[in-house]
């Protein structure tokens, strides 16, 4: 049968995951802080009381209040899901209607273009400058004239590591005539969130994950929007798309304040002291490697060969992203960190 795949599959370009053998890997934005022994336990007892003949709470109403206290929302403005990434699906499947436009930004997160391929809508590419950010102004002003039905931007961005500040995020969404969808997968590593806005604006909606602070293997995130927006998010959603052992696992990590605390400043010490190894090597081989200043949890470096330079890593066991003609490294622990810096430093000597 030759007309078993439409059209808009044959054309897409499946998300490379890298998985290779590599012992040391920097290639993913993971946490690289395990959850400790006890919270592991904590969990396992948890786990131990689920009745697995009954499907689970559809609305996560204990993990939705947990985050909330977290980050001072009440529930009823937040959706959970299984992972932000399958939010973002849902959105553009609900809110945007097939052939309808959706502005991103390039380079951002690859899976929104996957994403707008499958759900038929017509991505809008704002192209990003030489600094890898964009222009607040510009991005209303394509919206608006493009009259696109969404934008979607992660702030701060993977994989560039730059971001907007929080007026310039909360202007796009005041002035474009369009929903907003703002993906904060990484503000747990900056300080610009316009997380506590969204209950009241009109047109925001705030995506969150628990991916980048130590819970990927959950597959956990949320959006936060008004209620009449999170009414037909969950209206649209499957019912049941967050697991037992997800929700039982997550009401523990979430409910570990101090240790979630920890977790992400450890994960910043991390990221600031790979950045300030980096950039030494970067003041004895400027010509070879440009550091780019980061608000995430990876640096991104671009080299006068990153291909190359990504493959020869390989051969030290360790696997870094090659992205948009960069190397997108996830800070790793001190050790992971340090043997990075050594490879990189023999490569750039020979
Ligand atoms: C990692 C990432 C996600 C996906 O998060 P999950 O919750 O693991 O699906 C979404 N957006 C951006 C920008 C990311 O980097």
């Amino acid at each position: 049968m030759s007309n078993l795949i439409c059209d808009k599959l044959k054309q897409l370009k499946p998300y490379d995951p890298g998985i290779d053998d590599c012992s040391i890997h920097l290639d993913a934005n993971e946490s690289c802080m395990e959850l400790s022994d006890a919270m592991k336990k904590k969990i396992g007892e948890k786990i131990l009381g689920i009745h697995y003949n009954r499907y689970p709470d559809p609305l996560a109403a204990e993990i939705c209040d947990l985050f909330g206290k977290r980050y001072n929302i009440p529930p009823r403005f937040i959706t959970a899901g299984n992972g932000s990434d399958e939010l973002i699906t849902l959105m553009l499947g609900a809110f945007v209607q097939s052939g309808e436009k959706v502005l991103i930004t390039e380079p951002d997160f690859s899976m929104y273009r996957i994403y707008c391929s499958t759900a038929e809508c017509e991505p809008v590419i704002l192209g990003k400058n030489g600094e890898l950010t964009f222009d607040p102004d510009e991005m209303i002003e394509k919206a608006n004239a493009e009259k696109v039905r969404l934008i979607i931007f992660s702030n701060p961005c993977n994989p560039t590591g730059q971001g907007i500040c929080r007026e310039d995020a909360l202007k796009i969404v005041e002035k474009s005539n369009c929903l907003v969808v703002v993906d904060e997968a990484y503000m747990d590593f900056w300080n610009q969130s316009v997380l506590e806005a969204a209950p009241a604006a009109e047109n925001l909606i705030v995506l969150k994950t628990c991916s980048k602070i130590g819970f990927a293997a959950g597959r956990l995130g949320f959006a936060v929007s008004n209620s009449t927006l999170t009414d037909y998010l969950r209206a649209a959603k499957s019912p049941y798309n967050l697991n037992s052992l997800t929700q039982a696992a997550a009401s523990v990590f979430l409910g570990e304040k101090d240790y979630l605390t920890g977790a992400i400043d450890g994960i910043k010490r991390s990221r600031d002291r790979l950045y300030k190894s980096l950039k030494q090597l970067e003041e004895q081989y400027g010509q070879k490697m440009r550091v780019y200043e980061t608000h995430t949890n990876f640096v991104l470096v671009r080299f006068t060969d990153s291909k190359a330079v990504c493959n020869t890593l390989k051969s030290f066991s360790i696997s870094v992203r090659f992205i948009s003609g960069c190397l997108r490294i996830t800070a790793g622990t001190e050790q992971e960190n340090k043997e990075l810096i050594s490879a990189l430093s023999k490569i750039l000597q020979a």
